[in-house]
């Protein structure tokens, strides 16, 4: 088998990244809430236009924020679409609150706003749409029906940061959102995340939830003379030098943002003829939809068709992974009643779906590897 000499993902430098975390050490404020992660919250905050940004460990550590901040426990659901990453669910049920599994849109494999209203019962007490492929959801369906019934809207926006739904940044609908900077995400620090916090009532307890429960924040504010414990909480701040990184990043948001508009509208044009001929399909972007370029998938006709591609590509030595395994037939989803059939889009997608290879320095000619790879595998 040849060596993968095209990964699926690289991270990638921009440039100041280095520079910025040996500023970090000289600067002597390794910890957490130093001079970057201010930095990186007032450049979220200023950008998007949210009333407050905070980063932290991660975006699971984000959705468990808001978990605590929605102070969900047992008999309480939470409606969630069935093809996502485990943490949009783990978060809630680590407060002991029920995933209620819904299923995704055939075209932009987003929550089924038509299936939501049935899913709504008295104990549901969050609905957490997740942007896929940073392409919106449809946020003004979810948005209203939400209002109406007076539940709160948390984003998974993990893979939209800088995507836009009619206009207005993803991020900025719910009353919470939670980002995610790994490695595999736009824009990233190694592991991190942020919470973006609409609804101002959340946040004084948010600062202090991410300060181990103490209000630690309101002391170096100088609004009490010492701080102490006075809520649930954990450790969610990231490291300064972390932040630093990310800062960088974030900077270089411009450049990197081209660099992967690039890269998706070359896939689409290249494989355009392809997915004609082979009836497989490509992303669909709906117009309301300003995507965030965060990946590149196609939907084979068949599983054994999606199989065959997966092998192509490795044997040609490149990597094209599947993606989300339906949580309401995980092992876990099915103690909270998932079952086949419960969510038959979910089912049928994640059986022919392949990501191809796709970060910021991908160079045209190894992207026209994978195209021609991916072209071998035709009819
Ligand atoms: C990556 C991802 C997460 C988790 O992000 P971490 O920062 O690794 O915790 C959550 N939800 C979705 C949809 C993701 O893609």
């Amino acid at each position: 088998m040849n060596p993968i000499t095209i990964p699926f993902n690289r991270p990638c430098l921009e440039g100041m990244e280095m520079e910025h975390v040996s500023r970090a050490i000289r600067q002597g404020h390794a910890s957490g809430d130093g001079p970057y992660s201010k930095q990186c919250q007032a450049l979220l905050e200023s950008i998007l236009g949210v009333g407050k940004a905070l980063v932290t460990t991660s975006c699971t550590h984000a959705l468990e924020m808001s978990a605590l901040l929605l102070n969900l426990g047992p008999e309480d659901e939470v409606i969630l679409p069935s093809f996502t990453f485990v943490s949009t669910a783990n978060a809630f049920v680590l407060r002991g609150a029920r995933p209620v599994f819904s299923d995704v849109r055939a075209d932009t494999l987003n929550l089924d706003e038509t299936k939501l209203a049935a899913l709504i019962t008295p104990r549901t007490k969050a609905i957490v749409p997740v942007h896929y492929a940073g392409v919106g959801c449809d946020m003004e369906s979810i948005g209203a029906l939400a209002a109406q019934r007076g539940i709160p809207v948390v984003e998974d926006n993990a893979h939209g940061l800088f995507g836009r739904y009619r206009g207005r940044f993803l991020g900025t609908f719910g009353g919470l959102s939670a980002l995610s900077f790994h490695e595999t995400k736009n824009f990233s620090c190694g592991e991190g995340g942020a919470l973006l916090i609409n609804d101002p009532q959340f946040i004084e307890r948010a600062e202090i939830l991410r300060e181990k429960g103490t209000d630690r924040s309101r002391f170096f504010r100088g609004q009490v003379d010492k701080y102490s414990w006075v809520d649930l909480g954990s450790s969610y701040v990231i490291s300064d030098l972390l932040a630093a990184f990310l800062f960088a990043q974030l900077e270089a948001r411009a450049s990197i943002q081209a660099k992967r508009q690039r890269v998706w509208e070359r896939y689409a044009q290249g494989l355009s003829g392809w997915a004609r001929r082979t009836g497989a399909r490509l992303p669909v972007v709906p117009p309301e939809c300003g995507q965030s370029y965060h990946m590149f998938h196609v939907l084979l006709p068949t599983p054994e068709r999606r199989d065959a591609l997966l092998t192509h590509l490795r044997s040609r030595g490149m990597l094209g992974v599947f993606h989300y395994l339906p949580l309401h037939l995980s092992r876990m989803g099915r103690t909270f009643g998932g079952e086949p059939g419960q969510c038959p889009v979910t089912e049928d997608v994640s059986t022919r779906l392949v990501r191809l290879p796709f970060y910021n320095d991908l160079s045209e000619q190894d992207q026209d590897r994978v195209i021609a790879a991916v072209e071998e595998v035709g009819a």
